[in-house]
């Protein structure tokens, strides 16, 4: 009885883009992907209609926010997020409560990982 070990493997097929993202935070200020600094925060509550929104005590931001935050253009931040009133509340009280001056972090890493 001749064995069938002349079958060939199916061919490997390489996989992309499957697997979890890199872990790269969002920008706290328009939602955008790739943050690159955080400035920390005391912690603030909104109360809304339903809950108290907690701050917690970091926001992350990509470029663009952060050029914004650093030149104190809260109108400016605001539309470019595209915030609407609940947003302005946040970015009001972020800078009622922000440390200014961004702290940088390692490209392609997520400092909530290391905390
Ligand atoms: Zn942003």
């Amino acid at each position: 009885m001749a064995m069938s070990d002349d079958v060939p493997d199916g061919p490997s097929v390489p996989v992309h883009g499957i697997g979890p993202r890199p872990p790269v935070p969002t920008c706290d200020f328009c939602s955008r992907p790739g943050a690159i600094v955080f400035f920390a925060t005391a912690e603030f509550f909104i109360d809304l209609p339903t809950y108290t929104w907690a701050s917690g005590d970091r926001f992350y931001a990509c470029p663009t926010c952060r050029a914004l935050v650093d030149a104190g253009d809260w109108p400016g931040l605001i539309a470019y997020a595209g915030l609407g009133a609940r947003g302005a509340k946040v970015v009001e009280g972020f800078r009622d409560h922000h440390t200014p001056g961004a702290v940088t972090f390692e490209p392609g890493t997520h400092p909530e990982h290391s905390r």
